[in-house]
């Protein structure tokens, strides 16, 4: 790369990098560029100038190092590199399913839900280690094998006879060989607990929350608690020393709730949890009955969970497969094994590169291991180039070296093809990205800004509370309060709602009075966080779309104004309003870096979000709500 040194400016054919990903605060801009993956952050005033290519040559030099300068066309040779890193097929996964039934009903299992059949298969014990010395043979360095099923434990036989034979095969092959286990955790029995023990087979049991959430998406066909199963024997197996992690599907029940399950998983299982994984929400083929749309939101709770897990040295896998690559400064191409590094063995013996598919039988083959090539077989040379960098989508995303692809079989639902895009990941990336930059430069919180309605002060039914002052007042709805508030941004603002529907200047302030009123009878604080921030001891500002002195009033009355530095209601500018935040920043002295907003819905998180603060979700209106995880989430967040 040139400089102009002489004049002391970049030379015409310089300019910024294209795969610059950033997001700014009022002050900063913070940013992700792939080459090493690379983090950074700047002044807005040095960004302006680094923007216009207006630097001194020494910095021009230094940013052209770190590739924020490069040279015109960089992106095609940029592509061109990783592609030829792509490599061919290399085997370190094999997933043995040991049959394909079942005995829960889970209500969102991709696997089970698509088999359009009552038929299922049980694996022969002399077929699979056939194939077990196969992968042996045939794999790099590092193998992994996953007993995977319908339920894998359901074949006792098969499950302790591979077990054992990887065992006794080890000895002769210089590799690192693992054994997992993803299992419903139903079953137990101290033949199983002594062979995990003794392979150390890493057993990943389903576990999606407290019993209240979990039973509600995990199922059993006899109609016992699919928790009180698991969990008594993931204390079993834990007592017998076995490594025992968990596998959190996330549904349309526990979504609300990551951080506050991460903390119950610290306090119920004290330590002795190897290792947690979330399962983003995936669908079969007829779809998923309780899955989650908002994939901003599930990374969000994703993270806010992952700092939890990291605080109490939990490994959390979902978050840390790209923070590894970011620790390693190395390209993160593909996230699924099924791209190029992995077989399946099916139940009734054929093979394939993905379990999802084994339903369906797409992209499955019958085939003898002696005449099976894994690096030519076509199936897997089609996945195999599956990777962001081939293709043409990606081509000018930022995150094209960390996303990684995502699941083939996901994009094959919605695109109708393997090659189509995961864009669960075109949504999840940013926010990652965005956490895991906040996590790098910011500091510590220093302060809390709170939402109020619903997250402090819990409201009673809202269309009730309308409909009581229309009675009053003999008001008859143009419009009804849930398309008032669609059509505003999903905020009602009293006076302009029942201004809308006919009600004259001079009888308004008699019907905000009646609603005041209405509104604060079925109310009630939100106890278990005032005892939170206690605990967390940070000045707190509460930010409404009240009037202040509505809010006061009512925090006088529950005698816990003290608790707080300030309250902004609505006499200046209104939420969600980009000046309602810009006030309470410039009121307060606190900037995006130093808050943690705590709010009730996505709606409300996303607009102080945009500033680049914090936020963390808390819905006690939630019908899920349960109080067994009120438990000191918020505290892990703030320190
Ligand atoms: S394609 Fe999807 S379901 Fe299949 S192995 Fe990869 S991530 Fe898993
Ligand atoms: S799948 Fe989406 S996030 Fe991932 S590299 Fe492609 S465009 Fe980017």
């Amino acid at each position: 790369m040139n400089f102009n040194t002489k004049l002391g400016v970049v030379l015409d054919q310089v300019e910024l990098n294209p795969y610059i990903y950033s997001f700014e605060t009022l002050d900063n801009i913070y940013l992700y560029l792939p080459y090493k993956q690379t983090l950074a952050s700047f002044s807005k005033e040095e960004w302006a100038r680094i923007k216009s290519l207006n630097v001194e040559s020494n910095i021009a030099k230094a940013l052209g190092e770190k590739k924020i300068y490069v040279e015109q066309g960089y992106s095609e040779n940029f592509i061109e590199l990783y592609k030829k890193q792509i490599g061919s097929p290399s085997l370190r996964i094999v997933y043995i399913i040991s049959t394909d039934a079942c005995n829960f009903n889970c209500r969102y299992c991709f696997i089970e839900n698509n088999f359009n059949t009552q038929n299922r298969s049980t694996a022969k014990v002399d077929e699979v280690i056939k194939w077990v010395d196969y992968a042996l043979a045939n794999s790099n360095d590092e193998l992994r094998f996953i007993f995977y099923g319908g339920e894998p434990l359901l074949n006792k036989e098969l499950v302790l006879n591979a077990i054992n034979h990887i065992n006794e095969q080890r000895q002769k092959y210089h590799k690192s060989i693992a054994i997992s286990i993803n299992t419903n955790g139903s079953i137990y029995s101290d033949e199983f607990a002594d062979t995990f023990k003794k392979s150390r087979v890493n057993l990943s049991i389903s576990l999606d929350g407290p019993k209240e959430l979990n039973d509600k998406g995990r199922v059993t066909k006899i109609g016992d608690s699919a928790f009180d199963l698991a969990f008594e024997n993931i204390w079993k197996y834990i007592d017998k020393g076995v490594n025992v992690s968990l596998s959190i599907t996330i549904t349309k029940y526990n979504i609300n709730f990551l951080p506050q399950i991460a903390r119950w998983i610290v306090d119920t299982f004290k330590g002795k949890i190897n290792g947690v994984g979330f399962n983003p929400p995936m669908e079969s083929e007829f779809g998923n009955p309780i899955t989650v749309e908002d994939f901003k939101l599930v990374m969000l709770q994703i993270y806010n969970a992952f700092r939890i897990f990291k605080k109490y040295g939990i490994y959390e896998d979902r978050v840390m497969r790209r923070l590894n690559a970011i620790i390693d400064e190395r390209p993160h191409l593909k996230d699924c094994a099924g791209v190029g590094n992995q077989i399946v063995i099916a139940a009734d013996g054929k093979i394939g590169p993905c379990q999802a598919f084994i339903g369906s039988g797409r992209y499955f083959k019958d085939i003898a291991p002696e005449e099976y090539n894994f690096k030519s077989d076509e199936t897997i040379l089609e996945w195999n180039s599956i990777t962001p960098v081939n293709k043409e989508e990606c081509k000018k995303c930022p995150f094209i070296l960390i996303c990684g692809n995502g699941c083939p079989y996901y994009a094959s639902l919605k695109d109708g093809t393997i090659h189509g895009l995961d864009r669960r990941y075109c949504e999840m990336l940013p926010i990652m990205m965005n956490e895991i930059l906040k996590d790098n430069f910011y500091g510590k919180i220093k302060a809390i800004f709170l939402d109020y309605d619903d997250t402090l002060m819990l409201r009673g039914n809202l269309g009730e509370v309308l409909d009581e002052v229309a009675k009053i007042f003999g008001i008859v709805y143009k419009i009804d309060y849930k398309k008032f508030m669609e059509e505003n941004a999903g905020y009602l603002n009293v006076r302009d709602f029942f201004v809308a529907n006919g009600v004259s200047e001079a009888e308004i302030n008699k019907v905000i009075v009646a609603y005041i009123k209405a509104f604060k009878k079925g109310s009630r604080l939100n106890t278990w966080l005032i005892e939170q921030l206690k605990k967390i001891n940070l000045p707190t500002f509460i930010l409404t779309n009240n009037s202040e002195r509505m809010v006061i009033d009512e925090l006088r009355e529950n005698r816990v104004e003290g608790y707080f530095a300030g309250v902004f209601g609505n006499s200046l500018y209104k939420k969600p309003s980009k000046e309602f935040y810009e006030h309470v920043f410039k009121t307060t002295g606190y900037r995006p870096e130093e808050i943690l907003y705590i709010g009730d819905s996505m709606r409300d998180l996303l607009p102080i979000y945009n500033f680049g603060c914090r936020v963390a979700l808390l819905s006690p209106k939630d019908e899920n709500y349960t109080q067994i995880l009120e438990n000191e989430w918020l505290v892990d967040l703030c320190q």
